[in-house]
């Protein structure tokens, strides 16, 4: 998703590049190929007038700032009101009740069902125990569905008489509070279309449960339908939020960038998957960047937050220090890398840098290169001067390489210890620049 659009509003921001200061012509073909970006990507027309409304005040009445370049200074101003539509911050879920209850709408075919089995995952995942009630018992198989998925995540679901929704829903709170549930999920029926005959049925069941959550599950792909059945939805219910599915499709992205501003409810989730761990809280911020093509920078500072143990880099300085990192540290860095996905995937996220480039060579050779120091032994990983020949010909066959490879690695490491020699001996305020841990 937000290929096309992306490409497009970077060509906008080039036609503003170069020059001197923002001034309300050079502004206005950007601003025009902005509206037109955004429109082609199924934004909702009122959206998309009130946003280069704001973009063009903001812009005319920023100060020039010496630090941005003009067209730096416009982005900046786009990204900040692409934030504002999409809401600004994450919004949790409330789980205040005991049990918490989470009702899902939403038309059928909108994800409904997996979104319900996803969300129990995650909500598993923190620490909760969730139960998941299959009250859709219109769409043949959605029972048949919840319960697979159920087995799948190893979450309980409860299906009732799989007739009558009204009564399983309130069989299916007495069974929480029964089976000490802390959070109850409900799968309610969905229909093609809105029609009143479904809107009474989830009326109903809303004033049975008393939900903490109403999410209404909307499928990415239908564009500005979509949007328009959320609007309906949001009439006649109580709705909390949106969970927008598919967005791993070529949907254009409208949806997104309408939903709120048009209900001025919440996307909470989206759905990034078919997979069980496919679902992911909605990030403002870090859309509003894929959107401009900045990369998702915030979600690798995540990962490399995550993946990288304190304890361990603190550890892995102190070797430096003392010129003792060895082949056996080399291989724990290796794997801490690999941790963090291919280079691919690692690339992906940064901004600028090459896409579409086949890394394979590289993957390759980060394999190798660990299938050979994990053929060494322990003590030649410690003391990589005992490798000779016939020990270098042991590694080669253990790791299916040739002495060559087994070479060239050891090669490198020798190079890595010259350098980190040359590092510690630099005056102090140099260190902080060598770049390591
Ligand atoms: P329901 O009728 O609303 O209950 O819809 P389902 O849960 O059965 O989903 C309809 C189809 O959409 C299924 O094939 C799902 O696997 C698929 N689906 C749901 N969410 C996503 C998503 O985020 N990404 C992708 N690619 N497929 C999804």
């Amino acid at each position: 998703m937000f290929e096309s659009l992306q490409e497009k509003l970077s060509r906008a921001f080039k036609t503003l590049s170069g020059k001197g200061r923002i001034t309300e012509s050079n502004i206005k073909e950007a601003v025009k190929q902005i509206k037109l970006s955004l429109l082609e990507a199924d934004v909702n027309y009122k959206v998309v007038k009130e946003f280069i409304k704001s973009v063009q005040e903001k812009a005319l009445g920023e100060e020039v700032l010496k630090s941005f370049t003009p067209d730096q200074q416009f982005i900046k101003i786009v990204r900040d009101e692409l934030i504002k539509v999409l809401g600004e911050k994450k919004v949790g879920l409330n789980l205040s009740g005991s049990p918490a209850k989470i009702m899902l709408v939403g038309l059928q075919g909108s994800g409904k069902t997996t979104t319900s089995a996803k969300l129990a995952l995650m909500l598993k995942k923190e620490g909760k125990h969730p139960l998941l009630v299959a009250a859709d018992v219109y769409r043949p198989a959605a029972v048949d569905q919840l319960i697979q998925l159920g087995k799948q995540i190893e979450v309980p679901v409860y299906t009732g008489d799989r007739k009558d929704p009204l009564k399983i829903v309130q069989e299916a709170l007495d069974e929480a509070v029964k089976n000490v549930h802390d959070v109850i999920i409900f799968d309610t029926a969905g229909r093609l279309h809105v029609d009143e005959k479904m809107m009474e049925e989830v009326r109903r069941i809303a004033e049975i449960v008393k939900p903490d959550e109403i999410l209404m599950v909307i499928d990415a792909m239908t564009g500005q339908d979509a949007v328009n059945s959320a609007k309906k939805f949001n009439d006649e219910l109580e709705l909390t939020g949106f969970v927008v599915t598919k967005i791993d499709g070529d949907a254009r992205g409208g949806v997104i960038l309408s939903v709120r501003h048009v209900t001025g409810k919440p996307v909470k989730f989206v759905g990034i998957s078919e997979k069980m761990d496919g679902l992911e809280y909605f990030y403002p911020d870090r859309i509003a960047g894929r959107i401009l093509g900045m990369g998702d920078v915030l979600s690798l500072i995540d990962k490399l937050q995550a993946s990288v143990d304190q304890e361990k880099a603190k550890k892995l300085e102190e070797k430096f220090a003392k010129n003792k990192f060895d082949l056996e540290d080399f291989l724990e860095q290796l794997r801490e890398i690999k941790k963090l996905g291919s280079i691919g995937e690692i690339l992906e996220m940064i901004p600028g840098a090459p896409k579409n480039v086949d890394f394979s060579a590289g993957e390759k050779s980060l394999k190798q290169t660990e299938a050979i120091i994990s053929s060494m032994t322990r003590e030649e990983r410690r003391n990589p001067k005992i490798i000779n020949y016939s020990r270098k010909q042991r590694i080669a066959r253990g790791s299916g390489t040739s002495v060559t490879e087994v070479n060239k690695v050891l090669r490198s490491y020798d190079q890595m210890k010259q350098m980190m020699k040359k590092l510690n001996k630099a005056p102090k305020f140099m260190k902080k620049f060598k770049g390591f841990p």
